[in-house]
């Protein structure tokens, strides 16, 4: 079975054919069962069971998709989402984290992405709000992920974790970074581990992805197989790295008290790259 990280699933029906036609979109907002989105300090608002909540529609912006037959509308959120927001994950129910991913993914793009990046004018939003064109210049901008890599290295039946210095005491989880320009996942995941820990790595192996909204990035997991476990830690980016043997990430995963580090919580894909390696 391969892993399903939080926010795996396909969400609505996004129809993409519809988004096109402007005025096929404006009669949808109009029917009895379209609804929209509501927002609360920049986030998808949750009921108490964890479900997002929807309303009537006034400001059809964003066409999410289809549900079924019902269309399903955003209005474009007032504020930012506060740097603390992810911990209402907590809450999310697992089956609504993919369209809770693509909405918050893409008002994101859209409250970053308000002016032209070739002519610096204001764009408006077409197609549903799956772009924006500029009336100046004409361009059009489509909203982006950023590709990241995270990885476990593995040497001689341990894995390598490390901890980043805003993590709460005692996590420890997969290595990570952006994948640059010109460069391809196996490069980018062999680059990070080389600058992060000083290791040489062969066998770069691909395991499972994770639309992540805060604000937009697309997690590439991978795992790879180090060449040696000697480490030169960069500390300008980490606490600390250790190497962690099967039955120290069992106990981890486990929750066992005496366990040498905490994992990172159910819905971060370093969580399921460990549980992958476990089984
Ligand atoms: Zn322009």
């Amino acid at each position: 079975m391969p892993p399903e990280p939080f926010f795996s699933g396909a969400g609505l029906d996004r129809a993409d054919l519809l988004r096109s036609q402007p005025d096929k979109i404006a009669e949808l907002a109009r029917r009895a069962d379209a609804l929209q989105l509501r927002w609360a300090d920049g986030m998808p608002l949750l009921g108490p069971d964890g479900t997002l909540t929807w309303e009537k529609v006034t400001e059809p912006t964003l066409f999410l998709g289809l549900d079924g037959q019902s269309p399903r509308f955003s209005p474009l959120p007032d504020s930012a989402p506060a740097p603390t927001a992810f911990a209402m994950l907590a809450q999310l129910d697992v089956g609504e984290a993919p369209l809770f991913a693509c909405a918050l993914s893409l008002a994101n793009w859209h409250r970053r992405h308000g002016r032209c990046s070739l002519c610096g004018e204001a764009t408006q939003v077409v197609r549903g709000g799956w772009s924006r064109r500029c009336g100046s210049c004409g361009g059009e901008h489509f909203p982006r992920s950023d590709p990241v890599v995270i990885m476990l290295a593995e040497h001689d039946g341990r894995l390598l974790l490390g901890r980043q210095p805003h993590y709460p005491p005692g996590r420890f989880s997969a290595l990570a970074g952006f994948v640059e320009p010109g460069e391809t996942i196996e490069a980018a995941v062999a680059r990070e581990l080389k600058e992060e820990a000083g290791i040489d790595v062969a066998d770069v192996r691909y395991v499972a992805s994770q639309p992540w909204p805060f604000p937009s990035s697309l997690m590439i997991g991978c795992r790879a197989r180090a060449l040696d476990d000697r480490l030169t830690i960069d500390f300008t980016e980490l606490d600390d790295a250790r190497w962690f043997t099967r039955e120290e990430v069992a106990a981890a995963v486990a929750g066992d008290a005496n366990a040498p580090f905490l994992t990172p919580p159910p819905w971060a894909i370093a969580r399921t790259l460990l549980d992958d390696w476990l089984a």
